[in-house]
């Protein structure tokens, strides 16, 4: 079974180990002496629910709640290709991955209502969604970023096109 720490999702949309978010919450604060605490900052068994991923400060495996997990494993990968995508707070501490592009961004999730299943939709610079790219709700990670790469370059293609010049 995968060891991982326990990792926190942020109000400020962090992914982070407890030891670089430190004792303080706002709903209250670890006594740094404390066994709870102490066991906090050490490996434990993957936990029903939970995926692992990595600390945005010190890179360390964390495990957190699945949904937050993948998405963060995808914002990464992303990136590694070069898209500027970041994870975000959705309200109510719920997360998503975002992806700006020049008429608004994409926002994609997985599993947001535990069906473990990847969504796409594109919003306006006014936040209103104006489109659920249908074909791109998948239950793969692999899947889901090979098509968010193709979104993008499609995307990027219409952006350096100057207008008019379309033949
Ligand atoms: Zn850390």
């Amino acid at each position: 079974m995968p060891l991982a720490k326990y990792g926190v999702w942020t109000p400020s949309a962090g992914v982070i180990c407890f030891k670089c978010h430190g004792p303080q919450f706002n709903s209250g604060s670890y006594n740094v002496n404390s066994e709870i605490w102490r066991e906090l900052q050490k490996e434990q068994p993957l936990k029903k629910g939970n995926a692992i991923t990595f600390c945005d400060k010190c890179y360390s495996a964390i495990q957190l709640i699945e949904s937050v997990a993948e998405e963060h494993n995808m914002v990464a990968r992303l990136r590694e290709t070069g898209i500027d995508a970041t994870m975000v707070q959705t309200g109510g501490m719920c997360s998503a991955g975002e992806i700006p592009i020049s008429s608004g961004y994409y926002l994609f999730t997985y599993s947001f209502d535990g069906d473990k299943t990847w969504w796409v939709v594109e919003y306006d610079e006014e936040g209103i969604p104006v489109n659920t790219v249908e074909h791109l709700n998948t239950h793969t990670a692999d899947a889901m970023f090979e098509s968010l790469v193709k979104l993008m370059n499609i995307c990027e293609k219409k952006e350096t096109e100057p207008p008019g010049s379309a033949s």
